[in-house]
């Protein structure tokens, strides 16, 4: 109907085709160029939650309420009361009504004074928009600011900056903003009799005051409401039902709900009026309550602050956003997003390490590791509970957190790739950290937020694929496809070790009466007892739980596993309880296979204990078990020999456990009984190649400040080993048993340091020393 209207007003101009029209009309287009009309009213930012629902408004730039309708949010209803209010003929004219203006002139010159009601909703929408003083001179500028919004703008959109911009005295303005301010809802859900309200006060904003003259409003409102009763436009029943209608208008606070993730909407879409946001109001509410409870009894331990974030695997929605347990608490910083604090992840980072190393095919989840003490470089971890567990499936290592294997994985994948899938996963404080980071990365040396760590998980639930969280409720969601960060396989495997319940990181209180969600997560508990991670994900949903202090103190009672989960599992009960959804599927190219129990390896033909292993297809490792290897011994198992001197009164073949040098090293400093193979041949001329000692002290390449102090020398050797010999710049320091620790004051200066083993082999280490005098 608009453009029709828009239309059959241009064809009436152009239809009076005469000198006497056209040159206004060529004046009017160079005066509209010489002097647009710049209609850029600054409206409040409201942000919404996926349901329309109103989540929080904030002041516009001047300090007003001034929320914006839009087009859809002019419901018939609305449009009809306010156009029987004001401007019958709106959808007739141009802009100006010449018969009222003429109207209006003849009473003001017959009376002196002003009329008014003779203004059109164009014309009253110039004058909210740039208001003048009340001259003949300022009524012919509005005239021609009237054409120009008649030119431009749609019927439906003048009418829309005119329910945006209506005053209700103080700081409100627009339709919007009385209706959520004084009636506490949004405009497609006000009566008629409300309706009617709101269209009557801008005229009289200062003796209609809603919420102080209710009982006046009423009187007025059932005026115009009988005027309406007249003209036959609404039905009859409404009009009664208006008239009986009580006024319930007061001023209310305007909503403040979901207060961080609004003011984040708010600052990263500064022009944007309504913010359509993915948050589902009910589970922020849900979520917001149980965490504010459950920090409630941390108190008393000293802990404080939390943060909660929901994503929905399928969507990629963040349906709740908790940043901290109350916003509105100062003293605890309730004011702190903790969703996008940079904190140290703890062990959260290892199930994406295992993933790409079951990738590259380093390992399988079967594979073994040495949880023993090892020195990496100078870098020498310990377990969260500074115990050692000798050999450990990859399995055992992710589910029970430990710190060594993870390390040794990180260094044979290398810190820098990992890096780099971290980068793209888009850990932003890790981008820019990227050159200082090393091994301690993977125990918690590095800055994530909660928000990238459970993106992160949320990838694992979506095979492997990366995807930024979706925030909007708009088309802009396909902008960055989602990107392959670990293949399907890989996330299944990681999924299945994580989903094991026999494992430490089970909260300490848990106990049969208390409900398990089906998840698959990850605790984490940072350096000095910082921070608490759990992050946990089934296919539905991935929550991200972190707890601490925003002031960064550390609390002795603080970890992942007793701090955070409990949460982690409270907020999955919530809102996910006994999902209907199934559990996931093995990929494509998951297989069983048969593997050695002692290493994860293929079987070999003496590996007696086989068990069942998933693998990555043409992928993961296909390597034979090496965990026993055959040795020629003489008969009574004293001596071992090579190929090279075995002996002519005769030898025999016997399978030995082929240890590793930090195996051994271990079993022999916790006093571990193990089966030694018989030390070698003293005759035998052969000088082995590899497989010499590893000078495990001093570190290689390092600096040593020393003021008396003697330095220790010790080292790893191979299982056939019984002596060593300690060089320091290549003259004998001592001969030993390789497990004996050597002690020796070093010369200033550049020092060279060789171990020798029984069998010829030697190591050499360089570092530098410098005495304090
Ligand atoms: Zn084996
Ligand atoms: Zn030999």
């Amino acid at each position: 109907m608009l453009e029709v209207v828009k239309k059959s007003s241009f064809q009436r101009i152009f239809n009076l085709r005469n000198g006497l029209l056209i040159s206004p009309l060529i004046l009017f287009f160079l005066l509209d160029i010489f002097f647009p009309f710049r209609v850029k009213p600054s409206y409040s930012t409201l942000v919404t939650a996926a349901d329309g629902s109103v989540l929080h408004a904030f002041l516009n730039k001047e300090d007003k309420w001034r929320i914006y309708t839009e087009l859809d949010e002019i419901t018939p209803i609305l449009r009809q009361t306010i156009l029987q209010k004001e401007d019958k003929y709106f959808y007739y004219h141009f802009g100006i009504n010449p018969f009222a203006l003429a109207k209006a002139a003849v009473n003001n010159l017959l009376r002196q004074r002003r009329v008014s009601g003779a203004s059109t909703i164009t014309m009253q929408v110039v004058r909210l928009l740039e208001p003048r003083k009340r001259t003949y001179t300022s009524k012919m500028i509005e005239v021609f600011r009237a054409t120009q919004l008649e030119v431009h703008y749609s019927k439906d959109e003048i009418l829309q900056l005119y329910l945006n911009l209506v005053p209700y005295g103080s700081n409100i303005e627009g339709m919007k903003s009385a209706s959520l301010l004084y009636f506490g809802k949004l405009p497609q859900l006000l009566s008629l009799a409300e309706i009617t309200t709101l269209a009557i006060i801008p005229n009289r904003p200062s003796s209609l005051r809603l919420g102080k003259n209710n009982g006046f409003i009423i009187s007025e409102r059932n005026k115009w409401l009988k005027r309406f009763e007249q003209t036959g436009v609404f039905k009859q029943r409404d009009i009664e039902d208006a008239l009986q209608e009580p006024l319930n208008a007061y001023r209310r606070e305007a909503p403040k709900k979901a207060p961080h993730w609004a003011i984040r909407m708010q600052k990263e879409h500064k022009n944007t009026p309504i913010v359509h946001t993915t948050l589902l109001a009910n589970r922020q509410i849900q979520a917001e309550q149980i965490t504010k409870n459950y920090v409630n009894r941390l108190r008393s331990i000293n802990i404080h602050n939390a943060a909660v974030l929901v994503v929905n695997n399928q969507t990629l929605n963040v349906e709740a956003y908790v940043g901290s347990a109350d916003f509105q608490n100062i003293f605890d910083g309730g004011q702190v997003d903790g969703i996008r604090a940079v904190r140290s992840p703890g062990s959260t980072l290892k199930p994406l390490l295992y993933g790409v190393a079951f990738d590259r095919g380093l390992l399988s989840p079967k594979s073994t590791l040495n949880d023993v003490p090892t020195n990496f470089g100078g870098f020498e971890p310990e377990n969260f509970d500074r115990h050692f567990n000798g050999k450990v499936t990859v399995e055992f290592a992710l589910a029970n957190s430990l710190n060594i294997p993870a390390v040794k994985v990180l260094k044979d994948i290398s810190p820098s790739v990992f890096i780099e899938y971290l980068k793209k996963a888009d850990f932003q404080t890790i981008k820019k950290q990227s050159k200082d980071l090393g091994l301690s990365m993977i125990l918690g040396g590095c800055g994530v937020t909660l928000e990238e760590l459970t993106r992160l998980f949320a990838s694992f639930a979506n095979q492997g694929k990366i995807q930024p969280l979706h925030y909007l409720q708009s088309n802009e969601k396909t902008t960055k496809p989602a990107e392959v960060l670990i293949s399907a396989e890989a996330s299944y495997l990681i999924t299945n070790i994580l989903t094991q319940i026999t494992r430490p990181d089970l909260p300490n209180n848990f106990d049969n009466t208390y409900h398990l969600p089906r998840i698959a997560w990850k605790t984490g508990t940072s350096y000095g007892k910082k921070d608490a991670w759990s992050i946990g994900y089934n296919q539905h949903y991935t929550v991200g739980v972190w707890i601490g202090n925003f002031s960064g103190t550390g609390v002795p009672e603080l970890n992942g596993a007793n701090i955070a989960t409990p949460l982690l599992f409270d907020i999955f009960n919530a809102i996910d309880y006994n999902s209907p959804k199934g559990w996931f599927r093995p990929a494509a190219n998951i297989i069983s296979r048969k593997v050695c129990a002692e290493s994860g390896d293929a079987p070999n033909s003496f590996c007696n204990h086989q068990i069942i292993d998933y693998a990555i297809m043409g992928i993961s490792p296909s390597r034979k078990c090496q965990h026993l290897k055959w040795v020629f011994t003489n008969k009574n198992e004293t001596l071992s020999y090579c190929s090279q001197c075995l002996p002519d009164t005769g030898f025999q073949r016997k399978l030995y456990p082929n240890l590793s040098p930090e195996l051994i090293a271990y079993n022999e400093s916790k006093q571990i009984p193990y089966v030694k193979i018989p030390s070698h041949n003293p005759y035998c001329t052969r000088i082995f190649q590899a497989g010499g000692p590893t000078i495990t002290s001093p570190n290689d390449g390092s600096e040593y400040f020393l003021d008396d102090q003697q330095m220790q020398l010790s080292c790893q050797v191979s299982n056939d080993v019984t002596m060593v010999y300690w060089y320091v710049n290549d003259k004998l320091v001592e001969k030993t048993k390789p497990q004996s620790p050597v002690f020796f004051s070093p010369p200033p200066g550049k020092v060279k340091i060789s171990c020798s083993d029984d069998r010829g082999r030697n190591s050499d280490i360089y570092i530098n020393v410098t005495i304090a005098k």
